[in-house]
């Protein structure tokens, strides 16, 4: 039994009003949805509920209205994409709250479906006004979040009205939660954690947590040069946070004290200007010219951090190997990307990975597919990378 509830336990919600929260923050290019993998991921909560007779609800944002009525961040928008995802009938209800929208909500049947108005039209949404929360909370009988890239934040939509209605986890909050669980909460070990991108600055609390949790930390991206530099290397015109070396210095005794054993790459890929297919030199990180900058992890540390990964049973991953979007220093990425697909495709690795960068990756190397979870929540996986609890799943907690 998860420590949460489910559709599973939601019981008989024929004629019921649920409030599903959802994310359909998705990006537009004019009146088009150019990217509709958040409605898909939503939709099996949707249809699931409506099946069962429930009249559906969904609250969400889109965009950043700061508590302005904006018509460029209607949700009316989404309508008909969401329409055409789910293949059946979708509402427009023009508010998340009021007299007005209680009379809509008020006329729909038994499995009806209906998009509410962006939640952050009301200044109380991200305040996580009480107000806002019972208003809201009369138009539905249940909550069900279906929204885990919206968790890190304890907002009206997301937190507060976990407290005034029964409250579940729908499908996709649910895969989401029971993934990370079984990579970082209790995880079959030996664990390994790939950590990249561009700076150290931006992932020190992902990197102090991972320390303690896992058996193998990897460290590549330009994050890779600040332990480098940290080790007395010479990283040349590599990107490099040199006033973080105590920091990075610190991680790695606490990785020393642990039994975490840190993998830094022993050769890179080196080019002396930053753009696409310069001439280039693979070296040991000791051979660095002044004039150069490390771009990529070199194929030797790449083949051996995939000896490391077939040792391994779970891995999570956070960042990218190199500046993967500038050929050919995507190469590290692709590479170490593919063996942990295989490995998770033979059975041998439960593998999980998030990050925008991450993402976008994973899907260039052909290989998003294959791995065990992909998460696609950037900031919320972040924080759950640093071990934070965020508001809107400990509010589903039973
Ligand atoms: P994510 O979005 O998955 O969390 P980040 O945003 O932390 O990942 O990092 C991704 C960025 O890091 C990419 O733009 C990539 O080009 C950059 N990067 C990776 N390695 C290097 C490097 N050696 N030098 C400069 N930039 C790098
Ligand atoms: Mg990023």
């Amino acid at each position: 039994m998860s420590s949460f509830k489910t559709l599973d336990d939601i019981g008989d919600i024929r004629g019921k009003r649920v409030l599903v929260r959802e994310d359909l923050n998705v990006p537009m290019d004019g009146a088009r949805v150019t990217d509709d993998t958040r409605l898909r991921a939503a939709a099996p909560t949707i249809a699931e509920l409506a099946d069962k007779g429930a009249i559906v609800l969904i609250l969400a944002h889109f965009g950043r209205p700061k508590g302005e009525r904006r018509a460029d961040m209607s949700l009316a928008q989404v309508t008909h994409a969401l329409r055409d995802v789910l293949g059946r009938e979708v509402t427009f209800v023009d508010d998340c709250q009021g007299e007005g929208a209680e009379q809509m909500v008020a006329l729909l049947k038994p499995g009806a479906i209906a998009i509410l108005e962006n939640t952050r039209f009301h200044k109380g949404e991200e305040k996580n006004d009480p107000a806002l929360v019972a208003a809201m909370a009369k138009l539905g009988d249940l909550y069900v979040n279906d929204a885990f890239s919206a968790a890190h934040r304890a907002h009206a939509s997301t937190e507060g009205l976990a407290h005034a209605l029964p409250a579940y986890a729908g499908r996709a909050m649910e895969a989401e939660l029971t993934a990370l669980e079984k990579a970082l909460g209790k995880p079959e070990h030996p664990v390994a954690a790939v950590v990249g991108g561009a700076k150290v600055s931006s992932k020190l609390d992902v990197l102090r947590h991972l320390v303690a949790k896992v058996d193998h930390l990897i460290i590549g991206g330009g994050m890779a040069n600040t332990f480098l530099a940290a080790r007395g290397v010479d990283v040349g015109k590599s990107l490099c946070e040199h006033d973080l070396a105590d920091t990075a210095s610190a991680i790695l005794d606490a990785a020393d004290a642990a039994n975490c054993t840190v993998h830094l790459p022993y050769d890179v890929v080196v080019a002396k200007e930053f753009r696409a297919d310069p001439p280039t030199r693979t070296v040991n990180v000791h051979e660095v010219a002044a004039d150069e900058m490390i771009l990529d992890v070199g194929p030797a540390a790449v083949e051996a951090l995939g000896d490391v990964l077939k040792n391994c049973r779970t891995l999570v991953w956070n960042g990218p190997m190199g500046a993967f979007e500038t050929p050919p220093f995507d190469a590290a990425t692709v590479s170490l990307a593919r063996t942990a697909a295989a490995l998770t495709q033979d059975g041998s690795l439960v593998s999980v990975a998030g990050g925008g960068d991450t993402v976008a990756a994973l899907n260039q190397a052909g290989v998003a597919g294959d791995f065990s979870f992909v998460s696609t929540a950037g900031g919320a996986f972040l924080e759950w990378m640093e071990g934070k609890t965020l508001p809107g799943v400990a509010a589903l907690e039973r």
